[in-house]
């Protein structure tokens, strides 16, 4: 769980803090030109299973377990008829194979019985299905329908907190506050350029803030010992 957030700097408005919230983005977007989703996908379903996969893992670590998923089950039927013993094999470098092999073929059972196979686009219905959060509901909006949503995780948590942006880590207040911060438009992006942030430069333990392209407008840089 992160630490208390730093205050924001003092008497900071929130037009204020937008400015300095859409300053961070920019140098972010210069600084992180690649920025993107990393879990290989080429479909909504592919990642929609990855994004559940991925919980209390890296990306990394979901990419060398999805080709082989997908090539044995590649849509919904396959997942939903798959035997349980053979999806948890499959999964076990990903981590927690039991929930997760119960949770993808749960989600393949969902798709087939109600939503005719296909991944529903919208955070109502997404989040209907098993192990599927606001997190994993708009990862799969942005990045698969092009459907504004800011996947709150982890390193958005962390990194939005240390930026003085926030003043709680539940995420769905950041995601709210996030949401305020920039336009629709920006969310998708903006949430992979503050994971990239998190997740290379401003890391859990010892952020690299003498590295950081953001350093002058962050209310914590330096404060690491
Ligand atoms: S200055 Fe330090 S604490 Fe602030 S965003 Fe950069 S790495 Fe994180």
């Amino acid at each position: 769980m992160p630490k208390a957030p730093p205050a924001r700097p003092r008497r900071e408005s929130h037009a204020a803090l937008v400015r300095r919230a859409r300053q961070v983005d920019r140098l972010l977007a210069e600084a992180f030109p690649d920025a993107r989703c990393e879990l290989t996908h080429t479909s909504a379903f592919e990642l929609l299973i990855a994004t559940v996969l991925s919980a209390q893992t890296t990306d990394k670590q979901v990419n060398t377990v999805t080709p082989c998923l997908f090539a044995r089950f590649p849509d919904a039927q396959g997942l939903a008829e798959a035997d349980l013993v053979t999806l948890e094999a499959l999964v076990k470098p990903a981590g927690f194979y039991h929930q997760k092999a119960k949770a993808i073929q749960g989600i393949g059972r969902c798709l087939l019985e109600r939503f005719e196979g296909q991944v529903p686009r919208t955070m109502e219905d997404l989040v209907t299905l098993p192990g599927v959060g606001r997190k994993t509901a708009n990862v799969v909006l942005g990045n698969a329908f092009a459907i504004p949503g800011f996947p709150v995780d982890t390193h958005v948590t962390r990194v939005s907190m240390r930026l003085g942006w926030v003043p709680t880590a539940d995420p769905v207040a950041i995601e709210t506050a996030l949401t305020r911060l920039f336009p629709d438009d920006m969310w998708t992006m903006a949430s992979h350029r503050l994971i990239f942030q998190g997740r290379y430069v401003c890391r859990a333990r010892r952020p690299n803030c003498a590295g950081c392209a953001v350093a002058a407008l962050c209310p914590s840089a330096g404060s690491f010992g």
